[in-house]
């Protein structure tokens, strides 16, 4: 079972590897994942948080089945946007909207290692966007103004204090 790895560690500011073979240790690392996501309740998790600098993220909302994405890229941006109030696992307890383009396209390879391509919008393409960043090394801290970034992080770390 894995920890989630939290803001400070600097894994989750480094950019994360390409998965270069498929098989059982793959799937053991997204079942441990999936099960890590779950009991803290989140709808997306990138491997990175729990400590593997490696180019995995899940998508698991309510109701669908669990989504895996192994080396994606995203191929498209709609020039649309939408706001909404995001959460990291990585940053427990703190929350503030994010603009990010309101759908996307991507291509990534599942469990299997078979391709395939999706189109999102709504709550799978802001999920989507926020975990691909996690591989780049990018938080939803770096998504907002220097200003509301350095006010965010104030607060997080009063929270962690009290
Ligand atoms: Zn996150």
């Amino acid at each position: 079972m894995f920890d989630i790895v939290t803001y400070g560690d600097p894994v989750l500011t480094q950019k994360a590897e390409d998965v270069t073979s498929f098989g059982s240790e793959l799937e053991q690392i997204v079942a441990d994942m999936h099960a890590a996501m779950r009991l803290d309740h989140g709808i997306g998790l990138a491997a990175p948080q729990v400590g593997i600098s490696k180019r995995i993220f899940i998508v698991g909302l309510e109701d669908e089945p669990l989504r895996v994405f192994i080396n994606p890229v995203i191929t498209g941006m709609s020039k649309e946007t939408s706001e909404y109030e995001e959460g990291c696992l990585s940053f427990p307890g703190l929350y503030f909207n994010v603009v990010r383009p309101a759908a996307v396209e991507i291509e990534a390879y599942d469990i299997k290692g078979k391709k395939f391509q999706l189109k999102a919008d709504g709550l799978l393409a802001r999920v989507i966007q926020h975990e691909y960043d996690h591989l780049e090394g990018i938080l939803f801290i770096d998504r907002i103004s220097p200003v509301k970034r350095a006010r965010a992080l104030a607060h997080y770390h009063r929270m962690l204090k009290m």
